[in-house]
């Protein structure tokens, strides 16, 4: 049988090895970690302090407070912004939940803006559409680890006198014009959970240039305490999102191999763009020269199927048994979930309840672009790009193939 009959149809596959695992770590993991455990100082310290700093200086910013996790990271963002009850935050439709659950958490309306073709990520224009008198924040996502508008989105905000709060789960690494995701709005925020580039299993942090900010931040993260106050001196309404130490050593030996591991997804991803870039019915993200660096924590591009003359699902199989890990990735936009599709019913349990009586109704939710987009996006998780490069060649030469003998499948 030749090597161009597709292994779908019982030939043979371009890959039959591994791909890279996630996580990864080393003995700088371990020392950090045994150094913890046999310090006894297993709480809230020195460790969690340095990778605070040692984080925020990585994407250029000047304070950072960790939190548990992402989720609660953007939680207690929005409530040191001043985003109360009823308040609107405009947020994209195309990511994980906590960008959307957060500003239910908190008692305000998430507003869905569509996201733009090329890029997966808010589209200003819609943003501008979305603004009532009661809009007091955006949240943009830079998905996949690429850098939403960031110079139309601070003209819009500043415009229209209203926060920006980065949800940069995905973009440790990325850049805007030189610039260090995180810092370029009024702060932003990282998740550090297993699936993310740099993790401790869990964990989060947000980051930004305003101490004030920061300091309420803190606060909110840390059971309510201000900066200089007593023990049992509680100013605010806090929790308790503090990291543990064992959890900062983690972070801060993956953050010491972040940088030469966002280098090499780069430079995989080049190879990828240019194997892929003339494949009838692969359309590739837009190249934008003020995106300086990115972070790629997903390889992502979308089809074409009556060009390509497969559907998804065909072409995903197709290209999984080539030995090629792709995914269709997250499925359906966020108002789809039945936590907005209930939310007008009233309460019947305590997420959907701060949304009710708010006199939204999320079945009427339209965003075209982002519905068409969970119908014909392709995934590569990051660690594939960690492979070397002939590896890498390789997913190049299976969607080639696959693209090539797409009428065998037909
Ligand atoms: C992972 C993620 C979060 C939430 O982070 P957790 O640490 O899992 O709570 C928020 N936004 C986006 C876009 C994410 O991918």
């Amino acid at each position: 049988m030749s090597s161009t009959h597709l292994a779908l149809a019982g030939g043979k596959p371009v890959f039959q090895g591994a791909w890279p695992a996630w996580p990864v770590f080393n003995e700088a993991e371990r020392r950090l970690v045994l150094e913890v455990l046999e310090s006894g100082r297993w709480w809230y310290g020195e460790k969690v302090r340095q990778f605070e700093a040692e984080f925020a200086a990585f994407q250029g910013a000047r304070f950072g407070v960790t939190a548990t996790n992402g989720t609660t990271a953007i939680e207690a963002g929005l409530r040191a912004l001043g985003i109360v009850e009823g308040d609107e935050v405009i947020v994209p439709p195309y990511s994980f939940m906590a960008t959307a659950s957060s500003v239910v958490t908190i008692g305000a309306v998430p507003v869905f803006a569509d996201i733009q073709p090329d890029t997966l990520c808010l589209d200003p224009a819609e943003v501008e559409r979305k603004i009532t008198p009661r809009t007091r924040a955006v949240i943009p996502v830079h998905v996949a680890g690429y850098v939403a508008d960031m110079d139309r989105l601070t003209a819009l905000a500043q415009k229209h006198n209203l926060r920006l709060l980065e949800d940069a789960a995905h973009s440790w690494g990325s850049q805007w014009k030189g610039r260090g995701t995180g810092a370029l709005g009024d702060c932003g925020t990282f998740s550090f959970q297993v699936s993310k580039n740099i993790t401790a299993g869990e964990g989060g942090i947000l980051l930004t240039d305003d101490e004030a900010l920061a300091d309420l931040c803190r606060s909110f993260t840390n059971c309510g305490r201000r900066k200089g106050s007593a023990w049992y001196d509680h100013e605010y309404l806090g929790s308790n999102l503090r990291l543990t130490e064992f959890q900062a050593a983690v972070l801060l030996a993956q953050l010491g191999r972040l940088e030469e591991q966002t280098m090499r997804r780069q430079a995989n991803a080049r190879i990828l763009d240019d194997a892929l870039k003339n494949v009838p019915g692969i359309r590739l993200l837009a190249f934008d020269s003020r995106m300086t660096r990115r972070s790629y924590h997903i390889y992502l591009f979308r089809l074409d199927e009556a060009t390509l003359g497969l559907s998804r699902d065909r072409f995903l199989e197709a290209l999984n048994a080539e030995g090629i890990p792709v995914s269709k990735g997250w499925y359906r936009p966020l108002y789809a979930n039945g936590v907005f599709q209930n939310a007008h019913r009233g309460p019947a349990h305590g997420i959907i309840s701060p949304l009710a009586g708010k006199g939204v109704d999320y079945t009427k939710v339209q965003c075209p672009v982002c519905e068409q987009v969970c119908r014909d996006a392709v995934w590569i998780p990051h660690q594939v790009l960690l492979a070397d490069e002939d590896q890498i060649r390789l997913v190049g030469e299976a969607v080639g193939k696959v693209a090539a003998y797409a009428s065998d499948l037909r």
